[in-house]
């Protein structure tokens, strides 16, 4: 049974050991710092009320304020939350960002609510959130929630405030504060850091062949990316199913095939694939961009990419990531492949701090450099520590930086 928080734990204590982290330190990110639950009794559009669990954890502020994710999916749970909030904290620090990790959400299944449900239960989550602004804890935007999801939470923020606020909450439409490019910054991330992984390895990015699981926010921005670069983009899947195609997907078909069906099945030309397949298809580049847990001990001996890049959070456990090592697969671990959004949330902000708002060709430009620059990092330690994984490189990076601001702290 995948248990998704343990699995986190236990990496960060392997990077821990092998980073000589103080154990005083690598004790207290154990666990987060601080969790709040609570519930939200939503009124429907029938006049029914309904209650929806809701929660938010700020995993570990030593090197600012926690930052980040408001997931909205029916099986959400407290653990789920405290295993993406521990990523968030790393990732923020391996990437070298003033902010401590925090994640939350509510169980609940958007597709089930109305559009003014969905708003109402947006705004009820800061109103029982009771968010402190800026320098305390941000909300931004994952799964089941979206630019204007995040316009309404950062409105009811201000309404409450009666204060103009812009960086209390990111992943917002430009009009209200939000940064260009902040859709796309974790498609072109990935995008980013495979280009800088394949020049490494050698990989000829023309023709390539790539199989992307998932094709929401990130994985089609993602696709888009392969595609115009050249590469053979041979399969594609969403939550229900798969397509194949030898000869590479029409990627902007696909899109818009998805954009009138809601699904990627039923593409014209293409045979239909499991979720399964994909990941275990004859492929040189492997994407997983939709859930956790998805490459395990069990399918990972018949998963052979060249390059493994993980758009999304978690996908490959701790024992799978051995085996594929073993076998000669380059993971580009999700730290590093998906921290475009994080670099852009940190944009988004001193934007919104200082209320004077950039171009995308200096978003993007430093969106990459950021990226790249993390990437490189991650080697580099991996290296100086005697290992070849990426993922224990930016784990050791990230646990050297918040240990550091911790002592100075005179916390441990
Ligand atoms: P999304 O909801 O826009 O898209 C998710 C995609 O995955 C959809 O195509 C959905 O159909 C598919 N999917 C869902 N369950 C699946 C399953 N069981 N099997 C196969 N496909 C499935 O979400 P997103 O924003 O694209 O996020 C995808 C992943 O990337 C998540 O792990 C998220 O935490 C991570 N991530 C997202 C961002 C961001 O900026 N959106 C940043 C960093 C990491």
């Amino acid at each position: 049974m995948y248990d998704f928080l343990e699995q986190s734990t236990r990496l960060m204590q392997q990077a821990a050991e092998l980073g000589a982290i103080d154990p005083a330190v690598a004790d207290l990110l154990a666990a987060p710092a601080r969790v709040v639950a609570f519930r939200i009794p939503l009124k429907m559009d029938d006049g029914s009320c309904r209650i929806f669990e809701a929660f938010r954890v700020r995993y570990n502020d030593a090197l600012g304020p926690t930052r980040d994710g408001t997931r909205i999916s029916p099986d959400l749970d407290l653990e789920e939350c405290k295993a993406l909030a521990l990523i968030m904290s790393i990732k923020h620090a391996a990437g070298l960002i003033p902010a401590g990790g925090g994640k939350g959400g509510i169980a609940a299944d958007p597709r089930e609510l109305s559009r003014w449900e969905f708003e109402r239960l947006c705004r009820a989550y800061i109103r029982y959130l009771r968010p402190m602004g800026p320098d305390y804890d941000v909300p931004g935007a994952d799964i089941g929630t979206d630019l204007q999801s995040m316009a309404w939470m950062l409105d009811e923020y201000e309404q409450i405030t009666g204060r103009h606020a812009p960086a209390a909450v990111n992943d917002k439409p430009t009009i209200i504060g939000g940064t260009l490019g902040g859709y796309e910054a974790t498609g072109n991330g990935v995008f980013d850091v495979f280009r800088e992984a394949a020049e490494e390895s050698g990989l000829e990015i023309q023709g390539a062949s790539v199989a992307l699981q998932g094709f929401g926010q990130v994985g089609s921005v993602a696709a888009l990316c392969f595609h115009e670069a050249g590469c053979r983009v041979v399969a594609v899947s969403d939550s229900r199913g798969g397509v194949y195609a030898e000869d590479g997907l029409n990627v902007p078909a696909l899109l818009e095939h998805k954009r009138q069906t809601g699904r990627v099945a039923g593409f014209p030309g293409t045979t239909l694939i499991t979720n399964a397949e994909l990941l275990e298809s004859d492929c040189q580049v492997l994407v997983p961009a939709a859930r956790q847990g998805v490459i395990t001990e069990d399918n990972a001996p018949r998963i052979r990419p060249r390059l493994l890049v993980e758009a999304a959070n978690a996908p490959t456990t701790v024992e799978a990531d051995a085996i594929l090592m073993e076998n000669g697969v380059i993971v580009v671990p999700d730290v590093l492949a998906n921290a475009g959004s994080v670099h852009l949330c940190q944009m988004e902000r001193t934007q919104g701090l200082c209320d004077d708002y950039w171009d995308l060709d200096k978003v993007s430009r430093l969106r990459r450099e950021r990226l790249v620059g993390g990437y490189r990092s991650a080697l580099n330690t991996a290296a100086r520590y005697g290992v070849t994984s990426a993922r224990l490189g930016a784990w050791i990076n990230a646990l050297k930086r918040i240990e550091e601001a911790v002592k100075t702290r005179g916390w441990c």
